[in-house]
């Protein structure tokens, strides 16, 4: 028996998380430049400038361990949505919070909800633990809500759901969620996971935060890596009640936020015209793409996200045929999506360059 075959079977069982290439991945393996990536949701903006400078500000620091309490972030959060620091823990990355929840929550002989084309993490923080993951079917690629409800087994302790979820785009009005909350067991944790909430229109928009002292059971997610363009720094948080984000750190390992993404979150919190001008472009966008879309015949997903995904026959086939255009999208076959892509909204000059590279692909005037 070698090192390796003893560790735990689940263990060995996990398939490896696969990330959107990077641009320096895709310069290596053609040798061109110009690459446009549009394959990890990532702002096009750029930072928030006042990011950059406060970073600049701050990088004689960087010999120091971080905070690793987190009080000015802490404190900033609390501030702008009205909560207490207690219900508050930070994560590098949301991804951080996803985890932390699957460590205090889940473990062997118990089990965690989420629907199938659902955020990859789910099932690998389900399965890292050692836990059951229970995949419901999706309704027109979106959460069942009374499927997920009536999945609920007795050794549940978890349920992930995205709203938008990722990499569909699908959302879920807020009186239907609210209601579905009710309907939850208080002893089964529901990790709401709102990584793309800023994008929401405001006919969309609905406040999670103010439905928390209802429910001690609910765990809201959520993240400085999309619409606050802070993905390379990895700074998330999580809001609960007390108890659970008591739970939550004591699974957090010390100083999990670096010094200088605490910074630029707690300066990005504050530049609600940065925010705006994402979400306004966002918005142009989205529509850019669905008309190209339409031009080409090709079916999509209606998102309320940052991206969408579109039908394309051989998903794998044309990612491949887009990359050497130097076009990067995501495929979402390990989502049980074979025949789509996924593509996340850029600047104007790179939603035109991946439709026209699109067309040339599929041998289909734009
Ligand atoms: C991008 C994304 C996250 C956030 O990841 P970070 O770790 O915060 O960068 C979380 N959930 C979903 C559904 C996402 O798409």
């Amino acid at each position: 028996m070698s090192l390796c075959d003893l560790t735990a079977a689940h263990i060995r069982a996990i398939a490896p998380y696969q990330p959107g290439k990077p641009i320096s991945e895709l310069e290596r393996e053609l040798g061109i430049s110009d690459i446009v990536k549009l394959a990890s949701n990532e702002n096009p903006l750029g930072p928030s400038p006042k990011a950059i400078a406060a970073i600049e500000g701050a990088l004689g620091e960087i010999a120091l361990y971080p905070d690793g309490n987190g009080f000015a972030l802490k404190t900033a959060l609390a501030r702008r949505f009205g909560l207490g620091m207690e219900q508050l823990v930070l994560g590098n990355g949301s991804n951080d919070i996803l985890e932390f929840a699957a460590r205090a929550f889940l473990g062997p002989g118990t089990s965690a909800v989420y629907s199938r084309h659902a955020f990859a993490v789910y099932p690998l923080a389900t399965q890292t633990v050692g836990a059951r993951g229970i995949e419901v079917p999706a309704h027109a690629f979106g959460c069942d809500l009374e499927a997920m409800s009536a999945a609920i087994a007795s050794d549940t302790r978890v349920v992930f759901i995205a709203n938008p979820n990722n990499p569909t785009g699908t959302f879920i009005p807020a009186p239907d969620l609210l209601a579905w909350l009710r309907r939850i067991p208080v002893h089964v944790l529901v990790v709401l996971d709102e990584a793309y909430t800023e994008y929401l229109s405001e006919q969309d928009r609905y406040d999670s935060l103010s439905w928390l002292p209802e429910f001690p059971n609910l765990l809201v997610s959520r993240t400085f890596s999309k619409a606050y363009g802070l993905a390379g720094l990895r700074v998330g948080f999580g809001v609960a009640a007390p108890a659970v984000i008591d739970l939550l750190n004591r699974v957090r390992p010390p100083f999990n936020v670096n010094s200088l993404g605490l910074l630029a979150a707690e300066v990005t919190l504050d530049d609600a015209d940065y925010l705006a001008r994402g979400v306004a472009l966002n918005r142009a966008g989205m529509l850019q793409i669905t008309n190209g879309l339409r031009r080409l015949g090709l079916d999509y997903i209606p998102s309320w996200g940052n991206f969408l995904a579109f039908r394309v026959g051989d998903g794998a086939a044309v990612y491949q045929r887009l990359l050497r255009r130097g076009v990067i999208v995501r495929p979402v076959g390990a989502y049980g999506m074979p025949e789509w892509l996924r593509v996340s909204i850029g600047l104007a000059s790179q939603n035109e360059t991946f439709l026209s590279a699109l067309a040339d692909v599929l041998e289909r005037s734009a």
